[in-house]
């Protein structure tokens, strides 16, 4: 199947499971991941409309962004991990992070530039396995992470909650825990109201539990090469 077509059959399958559960497909925001792509990849999906693109590592995200100057109607997320001493980087090449889940991380966001007219756009990541190692911030520590980020980092905008489903569980049950950080969250913070889950292989189960972000990668890029 050619991009073009790969796109649109995403797309009516996202509609298709947002309308089985009762909701409105145009409340989400789909998200192509372009990781390890070429940039041409990324002029070719703008070309059929695509305005959000999300990139995992931060010299990738900055190279691709100088590489496509033309591209100002794009949105860019960053959704891979980040090394606190890339928090200024990843600031000025995003314009959403998606995997804030500490507070050094939150710190260093902020202080890279915290007059900035606009604040940046992030999500907390939770860590739904139970392996620590893993990123995300623990479930039970959420709230206290997303009070810190509201209350001491004035240039950040802390919009909702973000995770990957693990792989030993079904998503749909993870992603049942997400909805209730999701609601302890927005209790405290009830402008942080958005939920970034689902990928190629669970989005439909993410729909199910309230996503409002996708972050679609292979299923409409295709296959993606090697880590370059
Ligand atoms: C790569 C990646 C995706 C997209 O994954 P696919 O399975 O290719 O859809 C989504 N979220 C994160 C955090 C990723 O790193």
């Amino acid at each position: 199947m050619e991009l073009a077509e790969r796109l649109a059959a995403l797309d009516a399958r996202i509609d298709e499971a947002a309308r089985a559960v009762g909701r409105d497909p145009r409340e989400l925001t789909r998200i192509v991941v372009t990781k390890f792509h070429p940039p041409e990849l990324i002029t070719a999906l703008r070309g059929l409309g695509v305005r959000d693109v999300g990139e995992s590592r931060q010299q990738e995200l900055s190279q691709k962004r100088s590489l496509l100057p033309e591209t100002t109607d794009l949105t860019w997320h960053f959704v891979g991990q980040v090394q606190t001493k890339k928090a200024r980087a990843v600031r000025a090449a995003a314009d959403v992070v998606h995997s804030v889940d500490r507070h050094r991380l939150a710190d260093a966001l902020h202080a890279a530039d915290p007059e900035a007219d606009s604040p940046l756009a992030v999500f907390m990541q939770v860590n739904l396995t139970e392996d620590p190692a893993r990123g995300g911030v623990a479930p039970e520590a959420a709230v206290e992470l997303a009070e810190h980020i509201a209350r001491n980092c004035g240039s950040l905008s802390l919009r909702g909650v973000m995770a990957v489903a693990p792989l030993e569980e079904p998503p749909a049950r993870a992603f049942q825990r997400l909805a209730d950080v999701s609601a302890r969250v927005r209790a405290v913070v009830p402008a942080a109201s958005a939920i970034s889950a689902g990928m190629s292989g669970d989005f439909a189960e993410a729909i199910a539990a309230g996503a409002t972000h996708l972050r679609i990668g292979s299923a409409i890029t295709g296959p993606r090469p090697l880590r370059g």
